[in-house]
């Protein structure tokens, strides 16, 4: 499970989240919605720590991600960006592998064996010897999520991981992140797909201007908003 609770984060002196709370189930999925700025970014940020919370805490399970190891972190919270950062000089396998060998201190070739499988389950085995520019960016993004699901985590946090695709690659991205989702893998997805978060997602949450508005299941967000701001925002987008 992951459990968000109180949390507070800044850039400089400007707060661009304010007392933030919510929970993933074990084995459920979450998406996060609202408006550009409203702050889910720097939501994802503060969990992995790419940048730290002022106030507030998370917890992975039965621990204080903030006061894990970063490392420790990383391997147990996996994180897929809208820009996927490959590396351009390693094959697609090179990519899955080097994590392993880096974070879990795993030999090259028992990591790669780890590399290859996790390739596979994303549906790109024949292309392990690729490199990133000689894949679609539906496959560097397949590439980016396998690897961090090599790292098998507790947790996977995705960040507008189809926005910058090319229309016709958002499906297969999104099939594979709703086939993990019934598998039971605990999510956090920002997204601007409102059909993914409508079919997939478990719980739905609103956040505008740093704070959730609204949560609950896809139909109490979608088909019965109680907000005007979150009416105002699903009339925008939908
Ligand atoms: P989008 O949908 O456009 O990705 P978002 O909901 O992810 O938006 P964030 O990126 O979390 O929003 O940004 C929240 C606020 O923090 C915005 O006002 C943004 O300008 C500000 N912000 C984000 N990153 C930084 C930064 N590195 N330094 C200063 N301010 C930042
Ligand atoms: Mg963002």
């Amino acid at each position: 499970a992951l459990e968000i609770s109180g949390l507070v984060m800044a850039y400089g002196d400007v707060e661009v989240l304010r007392d933030v709370s919510l929970s993933v189930a074990p084995g459920t999925t979450t998406c996060v919605i609202g408006p550009s700025g409203s702050g889910k970014s720097t939501l994802l940020r503060g969990v992995n720590r790419l940048h730290e919370p002022k106030a507030g805490s998370v917890r992975i399970a039965d621990d204080d991600a903030l006061s894990l190891r970063p490392d420790e972190l990383r391997r147990r919270v996996g994180l897929v960006f809208q820009h996927f950062n490959l590396f351009p000089d390693h094959t697609a396998l090179q990519n899955v592998a080097l994590a392993l060998h880096d974070v879990k201190r795993l030999p090259k070739r028992e990591a790669e064996r780890i590399a290859l499988a996790r390739l596979t389950e994303v549906g790109l085995a024949e292309r392990e010897g690729h490199r990133p520019r000689d894949l679609s960016g539906g496959q560097q993004q397949r590439v980016a999520i396998a690897r961090a699901l090599a790292m098998e985590p507790e947790v996977m946090l995705f960040d507008e991981a189809t926005s910058a695709l090319d229309p016709e690659l958002v499906k297969g991205v999104l099939t594979l992140m709703a086939g993990l989702a019934r598998r039971g893998m605990t999510m956090l997805v920002v997204t601007h797909e409102m059909n993914f978060a409508r079919k997939v997602a478990d719980q739905v949450v609103f956040m505008d201007e740093g704070r959730v508005v609204e949560s609950g299941t896809p139909s109490r967000i979608f088909d019965d908003p109680q907000s005007e701001r979150l009416r105002l925002f699903l009339s925008e987008v939908l």
